[in-house]
């Protein structure tokens, strides 16, 4: 009775809100939300140099929502959850010659140290096929980028350029799948991909959660 009494006390104060509609709800992703995420359309895979990039949804309404809430305000279990639908919808949408091999883009020490977490890393872990292996230290920033959000497509480029590199065992032959939360203009997921083709990868597929048409 008083521990009920409590959790509804704590509740009151602080209720749970869904990261996609900020309706009140038990769960991180409402019943009503994650009905119109199953939903959405799936946007169109890209032909990447390396490899192909495949996303769950638009980067729009309930998805951008949840991801802004994953990202900058520390919901990791809106990360997860969101991350639990995108890996129905994004299986078997890679070509057959894709790796199992997982690595997430890596955030600047800055902003892992802001955030305690990094959100490509929490998706990746998510999104790791079965029997594939996550490998979460060997990509690293070797240098903080400004945010991205800012610049345009040229000046993104610029920013990210060798800002990756490959600090694990030789890649050569490997086929990885390369995670990050959202594909915008693809200048990040390039320059990542360059740097682990230039460590011997022989294909590199992009899986995002989301991606800006
Ligand atoms: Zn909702």
């Amino acid at each position: 009775m008083l521990r009920g009494l409590s959790g509804a006390l704590a509740e009151a104060l602080a209720p749970r809100r869904c990261a996609a509609c900020e309706a009140v709800s038990s769960v991180p992703i409402c019943a009503s939300c994650t009905g119109v995420l199953i939903g959405l359309p799936l946007p169109p895979p890209r032909e990447l140099p390396t490899g192909t990039a495949v996303a769950a949804w638009e980067f729009a309404g309930p998805v951008r929502a949840a991801i802004h809430r994953g990202k900058y305000l520390g919901d990791r279990a809106a990360l997860t959850a969101l991350t639990a639908l995108a890996r129905r919808r994004l299986a078997d949408r890679l070509p057959a010659a894709a790796g199992g091999l997982v690595v997430p883009v890596p955030a600047g020490r800055r902003r892992r140290a802001q955030r305690g977490y990094n959100q490509a890393e929490l998706i990746a872990v998510e999104l790791a096929p079965s029997g594939g292996v996550t490998d979460l230290g060997s990509l690293v920033r070797v240098r903080d980028t400004p945010p991205q959000a800012d610049l345009d497509e040229a000046a993104r480029r610029a920013n990210v350029a060798d800002a990756f590199a490959w600090r694990g065992p030789s890649l050569a032959g490997a086929r990885l799948r390369l995670v990050d939360d959202v594909y915008t203009t693809g200048a990040t997921a390039g320059a990542a991909a360059t740097a682990l083709a230039a460590a011997g990868a022989q294909r590199v597929d992009v899986l995002v959660l989301a991606t800006v048409l």
